[in-house]
Parts: structure tokens; C-alpha cells; sequence
């Protein structure tokens, strides 16, 4: 069809195709139809214990969720353990199969940490590096997920404030004070060795001091009157 132009023409402008709307990708979070994709993100965490001569390891494969984009997040999808001592096998078994379809249920899944980690065997537990006091194995694989979900994000650290750090670093400087004194008066004394677990050798917390119950470190002291952990600041006076 022919159109007759009757005026000048004194503008023009090219017709655009309409601009496509971008689209806002959804963030993915983890639910059960997600299939298992045939490759996975590994963390392997070894174990050691005075409970046994192998060591136990606990691999923990992660999904990788809204790949390439602002909300990329792995999440766990299952775990594994594996040890030379199969002892223990058919419960360590039954656990990663729990702990998987937990985590591929989706949701939340950081209070399996604190379920876990309140079992104590009641054969005892055992102490780890640093005077801390592990309750059971169960309690040390609970551990072993907290690390985890801590390094991607999952967990959110509970940070001590400026001042309480400075105060925990006064009271163990003050600490070293008294025990440096002790060790010139009485030579020849091993402060914290014990030959049957060498896991204790590191520890830097003085001998004598009391588990502290907030977070099972043999860092309890007197100071001033008051009971204080040395390791995460808890105190009986505050
Ligand atoms: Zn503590």
C-alpha cells in the first residue's frame, strides 16, 4: 500500500522490535526432586580418635545449587564414612543413610549438628586437642557437619564482641603470668603431658582448669574470683 507523504519529512526513527524483559532467575533451594547429579563437590574430614588406630573419614558430597548465578550455594546431598575398623559398621551405616535423606529432604538441616552432638557414649568420651572434651563419636561426626556448614555458609559464626575478646586475652595473658611463676618454683614439673594421648600435647590451656559446659573445653579457671573459660568466654559472673 502506497502512502502519499504530503508534508516534508524532517525525522525518522527505525521501528524497534519490543525489548524482552528480563528474566529474574529463581533462587533453586534444595528439595527431594532434585536428582542426583553424576558428578558431585566432595570434602573429605578425617577422624581421629584414642578410640581406635584407624582413623575414620567423612566425606560429605555437595550440590551445587543455582549454578553461575548471584545465588549459587552448594548444599550437602550425602555423606559417607569410611574406616579400616568396621566394627562399628552397622550403625555408621544407618547414620550417613539418616543424615543423607536429611539433606536431601532440603530445608534447614544445621540442627542435626546439635542433635548429633549431644550424644555422650556412656563408655565415656575422650579429649581432644587443645582440652577439649569430645562426649562420643557420634558427638565428633556432629562436629565434623558443623565445620562443614560453617565453610559453605550454612552456619553463621557467633562472634564475640571487641571488648570480651580483649577481656579473654587479658585473663589468659595474666594466666600465663601466674603459671610461668609456678613452673620456676617447681622444676621439673610436667604441667598437662599424658603419654597414652598424644592428642592432648598442643593444648594450650593450664593444667588443672575445669570443662567449661558451653563448649566442652577443659578451659575453666578461676580469675578474680570467678569461674571463666578461657577458650569461648563464658563466664559465670556475667
Ligand atoms: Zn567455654
Amino acid at each position: 500500500m502506497a502512502i502519499k507523504i504530503e508534508k516534508s519529512i524532517v525525522d525518522y526513527s527505525v521501528k524497534k522490535e519490543p525489548e524482552e524483559v528480563a528474566i529474574v532467575p529463581t533462587k533453586e533451594l534444595m528439595h527431594e526432586e532434585i536428582a542426583r547429579p553424576d558428578e558431585l563437590k566432595g570434602y573429605t574430614y578425617k577422624i581421629k580418635t584414642p578410640l581406635s588406630d584407624h582413623a575414620m573419614y567423612v566425606t560429605i558430597n555437595n550440590i551445587v545449587l543455582n549454578m553461575g548465578t548471584e545465588h549459587e550455594q552448594e548444599y550437602p546431598f550425602e555423606v559417607f564414612i569410611n574406616s579400616k575398623n568396621m566394627e562399628q559398621f552397622q550403625w555408621i551405616l544407618a547414620l550417613t543413610l539418616v543424615i543423607s535423606a536429611v539433606f536431601r529432604k532440603g530445608g534447614d538441616a544445621t540442627f542435626l549438628v546439635e542433635e548429633l552432638k549431644q550424644v555422650f557414649d556412656p563408655q565415656g568420651g575422650y579429649f581432644k586437642k587443645g582440652g577439649r572434651f569430645m562426649p562420643s563419636l557420634v558427638a565428633e561426626i556432629g562436629e565434623v557437619l558443623e565445620t562443614h556448614m560453617r565453610k559453605m555458609g550454612l552456619i553463621e559464626d557467633e562472634e564475640l564482641s571487641d571488648a570480651h575478646k580483649a577481656l579473654l586475652a587479658e585473663k589468659r595473658a595474666a594466666l600465663e603470668h601466674v603459671s610461668a611463676r609456678i613452673d620456676k618454683a617447681d622444676a621439673g614439673y610436667d604441667s598437662y603431658s599424658n603419654k597414652d594421648q598424644d592428642q592432648d600435647k598442643d593444648s594450650s590451656f593450664p593444667p588443672g582448669a575445669q570443662l567449661c559446659k558451653k563448649c566442652n573445653t577443659a578451659a575453666m579457671v578461676s580469675m578474680d574470683g570467678c569461674m571463666t573459660c578461657l577458650s569461648c568466654g563464658d563466664s559465670k559472673c556475667s
